[in-house]
């Protein structure tokens, strides 16, 4: 039997472990990927630490996968051996429950499966994936540099292009990390006038440098105020985890402006009075499913839209994913895998 190394996670909590295994066999549906590149996402947290009733371990991580194709199951149409391809957080979907039946497939009541949490990820070697699951990577794109783009990238992205903001129209982004710096860069180049909010003044030039058209430091300046002095934002995309941050924000948004949630928080306290009279919204996104993360590709190579990434070999995942956990990573972090 054919062997390939693999970083799993063996039980809620434990370490990375880099182990050997047999290469999987791609059933029915299926396709096997030799694994290229892998992005190390803030969610793998889910995996490592057992975030998430009932995950069977062990488990490799991992949901920004990009590689080729080289075995291909029965009963897939389309795809061909040799093609490179992308896998995202959406593990795929059955395409008959009432959800898919209705255009949901994100809601897919039938095979709710999450790569690298309910299937085997991409810290791996190689790995299986249906194909509802892939999207089609352009030529024009290296897997490391946009591995990134099939979780941080097609939420902002997806997030952004369904959010009701259009040309002209006034975006903030709140938080200019993995997802943010991704989310200003969507943003300037669908033409959205770019507000970036962040702590302190020494993300300024970067933002500027990633499209912002204005900066908000919200350490000395009140973010809420500041929007409203140009003329009140249509969409606020809030990529942090701090219910703070997304509360001094709220006051920001014009009429019928939306605040978009794609960083947890477990609870956010809101003024419905303002929210009403100005049939302003909170909402959330999810990521997106393979036709959004291909979308997502080709809009990046066409608008130049690029993730900066820190990249480490497989045998360093460990050291990858605490460097993540770190939140000192300049600004996504991934496994460059193989040719
Ligand atoms: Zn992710
Ligand atoms: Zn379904």
């Amino acid at each position: 039997m054919p062997k390939m190394r693999a970083v799993q996670v063996s039980r809620a909590g434990g370490p990375l472990e880099m182990v050997e295994r047999d290469i999987p066999e791609p059933g029915p549906g299926f396709v096997r990927i030799k694994v290229q590149a892998c992005g190390v996402c803030h969610s793998d947290t889910v995996t490592k630490d057992g975030l998430f009733p009932g995950i069977q371990y062990p488990r490799v991580p991992g949901h920004e996968v990009i590689g080729v194709i080289d075995a291909v199951g029965s009963n897939v149409p389309r795809w061909k051996l040799g093609q490179r391809v992308g896998v995202g957080w959406n593990g795929g979907y059955c395409g008959y429950c009432d959800n898919c039946r209705r255009g949901d497939f994100f809601a897919c009541q039938t095979s709710t499966e999450v790569t690298g949490l309910s299937r085997d990820g991409g810290y791996a070697e190689y790995m299986l994936a249906p194909i509802s699951a892939l999207a089609l990577m352009p030529a024009e794109l290296s897997s490391t540099d946009a591995a990134p783009l099939l979780c941080a990238g097609v939420t902002t992205f997806n997030c952004l292009r369904n959010s009701g903001a259009g040309p002209g129209d006034l975006v903030a982004v709140v938080g200019i990390g993995g997802l943010g710096h991704l989310a200003l860069q969507f943003a300037a180049k669908m033409g959205c006038k770019t507000v970036a909010i962040a702590r302190g003044i020494d993300e300024e030039p970067l933002a500027k440098q990633l499209g912002a058209h204005y900066y908000i430091d919200n350490k000395t300046q009140d973010p809420a105020a500041e929007l409203q002095k140009l003329g009140g934002a249509k969409v606020i995309l809030a990529t942090v985890t701090s219910a703070d941050a997304m509360k001094a924000v709220l006051g920001g948004l014009g009429v019928r402006g939306k605040l978009m949630v794609i960083g947890a928080v477990p609870s956010l306290e809101v003024n419905t009075i303002q929210l009403l009279l100005l049939d302003q919204s909170v909402s959330g996104w999810y990521s997106g499913t393979s036709i959004d993360s291909q979308d997502t590709l080709n809009f990046s190579v066409l608008a130049g839209v690029r993730s900066m990434n820190e990249a480490f070999p497989l045998e360093r995942a460990a050291e990858a994913y605490d460097h993540m956990l770190s939140g000192k990573a300049r600004f996504r972090v991934v496994l460059d895998i193989g040719k």
